[in-house]
């Protein structure tokens, strides 16, 4: 098996990567960790010819909280520094655990969480939490600067919204508000070294006792994640009980597109999208109460 050849570019500064991707157009890919971008090359699934490494780009590593605004996520923060980060526990604890639960040490010491989102898999295990949280992403191109919401992010496997010579420089979690709770959930055939067969995030807010603001995303179950609309209805200005919780978790699965694949077959993933959401329900309920 011959590989291609690429010419590597590390640039200093974020313009410079910029006008690189763009002069070299066709074939160029932009590196973070690269530990999807480069197994995809081995694997001959693409054949770069330019590859732009983001690394040392001063400052895209931060991760950073403003109260009262939110969490950043730089585009070449690790998985593992997002996972350990004390803030991140103690306030974002659904995405420490996300990235935590990303593959295995060396992964998540080589790995971003933005390279996670970028690279589009149906599976990726940080975006469920993500789009429970109504996270954005901060992006730099050719036009200059925009905010996209990362639920307009995700066009299909592999497949994103970002523009030609477009990078992805951080992503922003808003601040939750009191009395909320997230929670991350997932399964996979292998344990920590595989990717997830099926996954869930659910973030909501509790006005008294009931449901005021509900998100449910599922992954792996789809050709990109998905927003279960008709099972937040279910919830919605609902006093949550474990009957509704179950009730909610199999309309979960009625509205999941699950496939058939290497990691698990359709019936199993579609029956495992019921239990997800449900536990996932109720813990971030738990949460919420206990935040108040
Ligand atoms: C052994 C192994 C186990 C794994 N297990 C899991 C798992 O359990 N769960 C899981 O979700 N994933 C898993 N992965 C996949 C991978 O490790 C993660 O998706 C990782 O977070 C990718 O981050 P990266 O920085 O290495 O991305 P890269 O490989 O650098 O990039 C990935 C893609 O995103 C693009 N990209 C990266 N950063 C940007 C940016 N800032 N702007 C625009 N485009 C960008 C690249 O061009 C590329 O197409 C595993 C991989 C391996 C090799």
């Amino acid at each position: 098996m011959t590989l291609s050849r690429f010419d590597l570019f590390s640039p200093e500064r974020l313009d410079e990567a910029v006008a690189l991707l763009k002069e070299k157009g066709k074939d160029t890919f932009v590196m973070a960790g690269g530990t999807d971008l480069l197994i995809k090359r081995r694997h001959q699934v693409i054949h770069p010819r330019t590859i732009v490494s983001l690394k040392k780009i001063s400052g895209l590593n931060r991760i950073s909280f403003r109260s009262g605004k939110g969490l950043t996520i730089g585009a070449t923060a690790l998985l593992g520094d997002v996972a350990r980060h004390r803030t991140v526990l103690r306030i974002y604890p659904a995405i420490a655990k996300a990235a935590g639960n990303t593959a295995n040490v060396q992964i998540r010491n080589m790995g971003t969480v933005v390279g996670n989102l970028c690279n589009a898999s149906p599976a990726a295990d940080n975006a469920p939490a993500l789009l429970a949280m109504n996270a954005a992403l901060n992006i730099v191109g050719p036009q200059g600067k925009r905010v996209l919401p990362l639920e307009d992010f995700f066009l299909g496997p592999g497949f994103t919204a970002l523009q030609p010579a477009e990078i992805v420089t951080s992503v922003f979690v808003p601040m939750p508000l009191s009395g909320s709770g997230a929670t991350y959930l997932h399964l996979s055939a292998r344990g920590r070294i595989d990717c997830s067969a099926a996954s869930t995030g659910v973030a909501l807010t509790l006005k008294g006792p009931r449901i005021d603001k509900l998100r449910i995303f599922i992954g792996a179950c789809g050709p990109t994640p998905l927003r279960m609309p008709k099972t937040e209805k279910i919830l919605i200005n609902q006093k949550l009980t474990k009957t509704l919780a179950v009730r909610a978790g199999l309309q979960a699965s009625k509205e999941s597109k699950p496939i058939s694949d290497v990691r698990a077959n359709e019936d199993y993933r579609s029956k495992m999208v019921a239990v997800l959401v449900r536990r996932a329900i109720l813990e971030a309920n738990k949460l919420a109460r206990d935040n108040k």
